[in-house]
């Protein structure tokens, strides 16, 4: 593109964020492709302020829990799913996750539980009744983020039951909210090459639709840099729009960088994205997704650097301060945990931003 088309592009989208109209598909396409990174990230980062965002970055403190790694899907992305005669499966009890939770909650003031995992076929619909029950029991307090919409499609399939009712008997157990995996990549030909055994994209929308009509938040995500287009990045990002603007349920939109290791694309030579790819994404998503609150730069994933710079690309999050396998090698975790949030309010406020601890529906706890 001449350069000269390159600026008429970026004004032209510069000219709609400053008059608060919407951008469209030409739009977004235009803007990941464009080789003019800093111009993209300012955009995005006029968008987020023009739309009421200050100079808070939020963060949480989280507890992150798997019950099962037994998954019948086989993703092709997937590097953690195993079958149940695999020497490494397991497939924990409601108790043993209650148990693990109270000991780390001794370590660390986490307020949310995000726990998803492999889609089992061992185990019954009751399984996951009895998780959210004994944990709302053993943890009153604390909120519970759980079960991605195909971890929620798959109940429906042990059960027999309508998403509406897994999803409320679910709520009424203790379930706070759902995270926003299994979206993937919205459009059917990616679908079919990179997780052929997954859920439609029309039925995690739908899971979501209805969660929201029940008055349970979810998160939203994009796995990207694969085999995608930037086309079908944008799709999927107009298709979470589209159900906002009917719903307004999302809470929070989390771009996810695809990590090759171990999977079968490692082996065909496919590596990680690069830096720019991973702003341009925060950058876009937030010019684009104009009616989701919270944009995510996971810190853990993409490394705290990057993550400041984000954060002046749109994103106005960076996720948890829990890494579990620092804790639990942690000796005195107390202190552990106390420095990560020392050290996540010193990278923030370096970024140039006001340290904000939430909690999962963003209710201000502490701030620095
Ligand atoms: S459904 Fe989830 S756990 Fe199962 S293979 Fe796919 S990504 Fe892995």
């Amino acid at each position: 593109m001449a350069v000269a088309d390159r600026i008429s592009l970026l004004e032209a989208v510069r000219e709609k964020v400053e008059a608060g109209e919407r951008l469209d598909f030409e739009d977004a396409v235009a803007l990941l492709e464009s080789d003019d990174l800093l111009a993209v990230g300012e955009l995005a980062d006029v968008a987020r302020r023009r739309r009421g965002g200050g100079d808070e970055a939020f963060f949480v403190q989280n507890l992150y829990l798997n019950q099962t790694n037994v998954c019948r899907v086989k993703c092709k992305f997937c590097a953690f799913a195993v079958t149940q005669k695999q020497a490494n499966a397991y497939t924990y009890t409601p108790e043993q996750l209650v148990e693990d939770a109270l000991a780390q909650r001794e370590l660390t003031g986490f307020t949310e539980v995000h726990m998803v995992g492999g889609e089992s076929p061992h185990v019954t619909f009751d399984y996951y009744v009895e998780i959210v029950r004994q944990l709302r029991e053993a943890m009153p307090d604390v909120h519970l983020k759980c079960f991605t919409a195909s971890e929620i499609h798959h109940m429906t399939t042990l059960s027999g039951l309508s998403h509406e009712d897994v999803l409320a008997t679910l709520r009424d157990a203790g379930l706070g909210s759902l995270p926003g995996g299994g979206a993937e990549v919205f459009a059917e030909r990616v679908r079919r090459l990179v997780a052929p055994g997954k859920e439609s994209a029309e039925i995690w929308l739908e899971t979501h639709r209805t969660a929201h009509g029940l008055g349970i938040p979810t998160h939203c995500t994009l796995l990207y840099g694969h085999v995608e287009t930037y086309e079908e990045r944008v799709d999927h990002l107009l298709r979470l729009r589209a159900l906002q603007d009917e719903t307004g349920g999302f809470l929070a939109f989390i771009p996810l960088a695809f990590h090759p290791e171990n999977t079968i694309f490692e082996r065909r030579g496919w590596t990680h994205t690069v830096g720019s790819d991973d702003l341009k994404m925060i950058a876009v998503s937030r010019l684009l997704l104009d009616n989701v609150p919270h944009v995510k730069a996971y810190w853990i994933m993409m490394g705290m650097p990057l993550a400041q710079i984000a954060l002046h690309f749109g994103a106005n999050d960076v996720q948890g301060t829990v890494v579990r396998e620092e804790i639990f090698h942690a000796a005195g975790a107390r202190t552990e945990t106390e420095q990560k949030i020392d050290e996540l309010v010193r990278f923030l406020r370096a970024a140039g931003r006001v340290p904000v601890q939430r909690d999962t529906l963003y209710n201000e706890l502490r701030r620095w």
